[in-house]
């Protein structure tokens, strides 16, 4: 009974660990840093459109001669899809990141999550012309079902290796300081459009990483990459 008890936690914490860290690789092989840049960064904003913070890291970005990705959802994309054509059209990668962005997206049956996934590029593509290749998985959750939507659509799924806990901290001074104790070259650095405060340090940050000897790299040659 013991070890039966043993071997069932032990199996439950595992399922835990695979589905919840996207870097695990059990379902998905995930692209969560790139070692071909060992002095790259790739910046990413998850959550949006919105409708203030979007258009501000637009100029922050484009003021710094930066472009990075954008994993939208389709309810926000459907409420400003102005400001994913000015995205778009300011060369910054728009990728995948569900429609609902629900709670419960991971619980969802596969057929319920590849048509997600489709309804959000079929209206991103729309306004932008181009074709999405990439996605991340709503709160880094994998399972065999996402890999299904994913798989059969083709895209890149997208991890991170630095978290910014920008979501938690809100503060835009605590948010920088954990980005820069955690960067190093290669990264992939998750921020929020949805977090006042990330937008607040954006260009402090891409400052320091500067200074510090890194450079962000263009999206498309990022993710292509090993
Ligand atoms: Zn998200």
């Amino acid at each position: 009974m013991l070890l039966f008890s043993v071997i069932f936690i032990t199996g439950l914490a595992f399922i835990v660990w695979a589905s919840s860290d996207i870097g695990s690789g059990v379902f998905i092989k995930a692209k969560c840093k790139n070692a071909e840049f060992p002095k790259g960064l790739l910046l990413t904003f998850d959550d949006g459109p919105h409708p203030e913070n979007t258009p501000e890291i637009l100029d922050i970005l484009e003021k710094n001669g930066v472009k990075a990705v954008f994993f939208v959802t389709g309810t926000e994309v459907e409420k400003y899809p102005e400001i994913v054509k000015k995205i778009s059209e300011r060369g910054h990668l728009i990728g995948n990141h569900s429609f609902s962005h629900s709670n419960f997206f991971p619980f969802f049956f596969k057929n319920t999550i590849l048509s997600e996934l489709q309804r959000t590029a079929e209206i991103c593509e729309k306004i932008t012309g181009k074709k999405i290749f990439c996605f991340r998985p709503p709160f880094g959750v994998t399972n065999p079902r996402i890999a299904y939507a994913a798989k059969k659509l083709n895209y890149v799924t997208v991890g991170w290796s630095v978290r910014s806990k920008d979501t938690v901290l809100k503060d835009s001074g605590m948010i920088l300081k954990k980005v820069l104790e955690l960067i190093k070259g290669g990264d992939i650095i998750l921020l929020h459009d949805t977090v006042d405060g990330s937008v607040k340090m954006l260009d402090k940050l891409i400052n320091q990483c500067r200074t510090d000897g890194l450079e962000f790299i263009e999206p498309v040659k990022f993710l292509s990459g090993e």
